[in-house]
């Protein structure tokens, strides 16, 4: 990672006699960052955290079972994906906001910008529907040969030099638990009165200075800490609370436009004596509906499951943040609002295998050309294969001495086992991904209702 020498101020706020965070103190450079958080895919922020596990934080920074989903895919060989182009797909998820988030004051994402390929002169003269790719191994609908020469197109949505998300004049209060509002005094006072503070005499001010290991950091408290600020600086252990899954009741749960029909089965091999999920053996529709999680990003996963789990990550609150943040006042337009309320997935990571109703950013209108869809469907694994998955979603691939392997390591009793096909629909599919973002059972938390 290039390291980047900017760094931006943030006052900080403490309890001197109780030691944490009370709140701090930022401008717009802070709080777009902290904003753009919501537009990661969770892919992007396993990337992201594996990278970076050698500074400031004490554990390795293991999110539920997002870890293991990512390192499947990469042990995964090649031949399993629908085409050459969609592991790397899944392994370096693309952000929809991109675009806006290179205009960070500090950018933590790496990626390199999009690059766009075409196919040679002679063709793209004579044809009069050009291709365009985002990949240089993928082929020209016109001559199937691959399109590998570089293109340029003009990206007219440059810098304005006027702040991100938030108007670049606005500043801000952020609490320990990542509420961010307006910095007015009464309300910071109001919010103080709430996590009983009583007396000026013990606030203590503290001035720090945030790059990108600092930022990366925060994101990382930001999912696995409740009090990020107060273990970001005050260098106190996060505690990860284990959750429990609670669902709210189907009645409850929101379902504008957020209801899908599309349905699967997966074989669970159980265990008679504890009624345990041990495995899945599973097609590779039930393995792509497990991996494109990690395209999901986390402002989308927080908005899918506080409709209908009662238990998410503190970043929720950054969420309800923006919700709560006047659109004229202190965003530049409802349609960057919109972006960290709703973001959505990046071009061409649609997949017709996710039971969970996802929308897909529209291709960017800088270039007028075809851009050809790197998968070449709607999918990005080939059909046709089966996997095995354990409870904390190792992805291999099926066959018997792999299965019987995995039994005996956990000493479970042939006469022990029996298996069950079980329905997955669109609750399941929740279930699964807040089991995936905050246990290592994840089979177990999403399909235990499944189970006799
Ligand atoms: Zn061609």
């Amino acid at each position: 990672m290039a390291a980047s020498k900017v760094q931006i101020p943030l006052k900080v706020v403490i309890h001197k006699q109780e030691e944490r965070v009370l709140y701090a103190e930022a401008n717009s450079d802070f709080v777009d960052i902290l904003f753009s958080f919501l537009t990661m895919p969770m892919g992007t922020i396993i990337r992201f955290l594996s990278k970076h596990s050698n500074t400031t934080l004490p554990a390795a920074a293991v999110i539920g079972s997002f870890n293991n989903l990512y390192k499947s895919i990469s042990n995964l060989q090649t031949r399993y994906f629908a085409t050459e182009v969609c592991k790397d797909m899944l392994l370096n998820t693309r952000n929809s906001a991109e675009v806006e988030c290179r205009k960070l004051k500090v950018n933590i994402d790496d990626i390199r910008p999009i690059e766009y390929f075409t196919c040679d002169l002679k063709c793209t003269s004579e044809n009069f529907d050009a291709y365009v790719s985002t990949y240089n191994c993928v082929k020209c609908k016109n001559c199937s040969r691959f399109l590998e020469n570089k293109a340029y197109f003009t990206d007219t949505r440059g810098e304005d030099g006027q702040g991100v998300f938030v108007h670049r004049t606005a500043s801000f209060v952020i609490t320990d638990d990542l509420h961010v509002i307006p910095i007015i005094p009464a309300a910071t006072l109001a919010l103080l009165e709430k996590t009983g503070f009583t007396d000026f005499g013990v606030l203590e001010e503290r001035n720090f200075h945030l790059g990108s290991t600092e930022i990366l950091d925060l994101l990382k408290y930001s999912i696995l800490s409740k009090t990020p600020l107060t273990s970001m600086f005050l260098g106190k252990n996060y505690v990860i609370v284990d959750k429990t899954i609670q669902t709210i009741t189907n009645s409850q749960m929101s379902t504008e436009g957020n209801t899908s029909d599309k349905k699967m089965t997966v074989k669970v091999l159980v265990q008679k004596s504890n009624n345990k999920i041990l495995l899945a053996e599973a097609a590779e529709d039930f393995a792509e509906l497990l991996f494109t999680f990690l395209s999901i990003p986390l402002g989308k996963v927080i908005s899918l499951l506080s409709a209908s789990h009662s238990s998410t990550v503190v970043a929720e609150n950054l969420n309800k943040s923006v919700s709560d943040l006047n659109v004229n006042r202190y965003f530049k337009s409802q349609k960057l609002k919109n972006m960290l309320l709703d973001p959505k997935l990046a071009e061409h990571y649609y997949s017709s295998n996710q039971i969970i109703p996802l929308k897909q950013a529209a291709t960017p209108s800088l270039c007028c050309e075809h851009l050809v869809n790197p998968k070449g469907s709607d999918v990005f694994m080939k059909a046709r294969t089966m996997f095995m998955v354990t409870d904390d979603l190792v992805v291999t691939p099926l066959s018997s001495a792999t299965c019987f392997n995995y039994l005996n390591s956990l000493k479970v009793p042939p006469s022990d086992v029996k298996d069950q096909v079980v329905n997955i629909d669109m609750q399941e599919a929740l279930n699964l991904l807040w089991a995936t973002l905050n246990t290592s059972s994840v089979l177990n938390n999403g399909l235990k209702d499944s189970v006799e």
